[in-house]
């Protein structure tokens, strides 16, 4: 099955029932590969949204004290739901996000294992009798689910980012009231929908669409919400978290990054061109993890930017649907001159344009996939996050001045590097100021493993055991007199 009207909700999800605005307004939802307008969403503001937190917090009363089994079960259910929906799920995420078709259906495989690696992991969260100091007590540390979640989500992964949160949320007993960007909005409300065929009960989930500043203003407002989970640009992050000292709410941020790729003198230079390709190209560009600075050593300078150049020239762009198309079209205009404005600033401070470089012919907002040699610390996408299909290339000399400007940035996501150096390795391990590290490899988001960033990239992790901490709070319990 291929069609995706069914799962294509053009409402909300508030207390079990789908609802428009209480305006009437809708905002539309268009695709950017075509600029047609696919299809509208409520125009929602802070009543909508007051009375979603209302919702969530009367399931949360009964939800959080289901049995465990019927917990897992309930997301058991929901995995199969998006398993059995891949292809629809996947065309309705190409259509409003533009992607290409197989990353689309990679990105709902992935959210689908998030769900799943979070049903698992629950059963293992377990409590501690910690050795109290004298015989006549008993230290007892218990897990609590945290409450209430506001989850706000970006455009670039609608539906992956949304499993992050969702899973560790409803596995650990919490409600939700979610945000989905506005440009892509029709996932996380085709979430909504599977998870209420699948049985989660009325007000554990409720999806808001609308106003950015009205919902969020609203979700950071209210005493009810116990934590928000922030996937998006650091700039409104940092927002966030100020508005959620009123209320001392817990906050997850999974914001901006600016990776550096580092390709040493002995790397594999097959292996750190196609590392290169996934980690600056996959979804235009348009990752928190991309590459936005590639470091290359000397000795190896050269071919490599031979063989990216030739690697860069076999990408096919297009409308994510078509056969044989890799790199879909920009998110909006927005995000073009943002790319072109990089490029003109690059330029002019002595880049050179090796490959593309300008709009594609094929209109609207697809982008040639570009290169840039001879980049320099002043260039500003030395220090802005590009998220764009561009290419900047610096050349350096020694271990030491690599690691040096890998770190010089406020970010500190992803960064990877290309060696077959041993020693050389564990330095980087230590010494490379980022939260997720690939070694060989362009390519290392998994469910297994704690995703997250440092400095100002972010606070806490999605992924991995540790995804699940962020939702359950710990009380401690005295035992006295025993
Ligand atoms: P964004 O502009 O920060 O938007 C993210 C979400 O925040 C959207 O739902 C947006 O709503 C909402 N928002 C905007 N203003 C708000 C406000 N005042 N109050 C509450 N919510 C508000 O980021 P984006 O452009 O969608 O996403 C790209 C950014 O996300 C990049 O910086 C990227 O690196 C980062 N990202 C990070 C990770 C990670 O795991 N670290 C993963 C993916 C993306 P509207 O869309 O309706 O404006």
């Amino acid at each position: 099955m291929s069609d995706f009207s069914s799962l294509m909700k053009q409402a909300n999800y508030i207390g079990g029932k789908w609802v428009g605005a209480d305006s009437g307004k809708t905002l539309d939802v268009t695709n950017p590969a075509t600029g047609e307008v696919i299809g509208t969403v409520p125009d929602c503001g802070a009543a909508e949204t007051d009375r979603a937190i209302a919702a969530a917090a009367e399931a949360f009363a009964t939800y959080s004290r289901t049995d465990l089994s019927f917990r897992v079960d309930l997301l058991h259910k929901l995995v199969q739901a998006l398993l059995d929906n891949q292809e629809p799920l996947a065309r309705l995420l190409t259509a409003e996000q533009g992607k290409p078709l197989a990353e689309a259906r990679g990105e709902i495989a992935i959210g689908a294992a998030y769900v799943r690696w979070f049903a698992e992991e629950i059963r293992r969260a377990k409590g501690e009798i910690v050795p109290s100091p004298t015989s006549d007590r008993r230290l007892l540390v218990t897990r609590h689910p945290v409450g209430v979640v506001g989850a706000i989500t970006p455009w670039n992964f609608p539906s992956s980012m949304l499993a992050r949160k969702l899973g560790p949320a409803l596995a650990a007993g919490c409600t939700m009231v979610i945000k989905p960007a506005e440009a892509t909005p029709f996932s996380g409300l085709a979430w909504a929908k599977l998870a209420e065929d699948v049985g989660f009960p009325p007000g554990v989930i409720n999806v808001v669409t609308g106003s950015p500043a009205a919902i969020g203003g609203a979700i950071m407002a209210s005493p009810d919400v116990r934590k928000v989970t922030f996937t998006g640009s650091t700039r409104v992050g940092k927002l966030l978290i100020r508005q959620s000292a009123d209320t001392v709410k817990k906050v997850s941020m999974e914001l901006g990054g600016n990776a550096p790729f580092l390709v040493f003198d002995d790397a594999d230079l097959e292996a750190a061109v196609q590392g290169a390709m996934i980690s600056k190209f996959r979804n235009m560009g348009q990752t928190c993890v991309c590459t936005n600075r590639f470091y290359i050593q000397s000795g190896i300078h050269d071919a490599f930017v031979e063989r990216l150049k030739e690697a860069v020239g076999e990408l096919k762009l297009g409308e994510g649907t078509r056969q044989g198309v890799t790199q879909g079209p920009l998110i909006n205009e927005a995000a073009v001159q943002k790319v072109e404005s990089f490029i003109a600033d690059a330029t002019k401070k002595g880049g050179t344009i090796v490959k593309g470089g300008g709009r594609s012919d094929l209109g609207g907002t697809f982008f040639e996939p570009t290169i840039i040699t001879g980049a320099n610390g002043s260039m500003n996408f030395t220090r802005e996050e590009i998220f764009g299909p561009l290419a900047a290339i610096y050349r350096f000399g020694e271990e030491k001045e690599a690691i040096e400007a890998a770190n010089a940035t406020a970010y500190g996501l992803a960064a990877y590097a290309y060696t077959r150096d041993v020693g050389r390795i564990f330095r980087l391990n230590e010494e490379l100021e980022y939260g997720l590290i690939g070694i060989n490899s362009g390519l290392i988001t998994t469910v297994e493993a704690p995703f997250g960033g440092l400095k100002e990239s972010g606070l806490g992790n999605e992924g991995g055991s540790q995804g699940l901490e962020d939702y359950l709070e710990l009380k401690y319990v005295c035992m006295a007199g025993i």
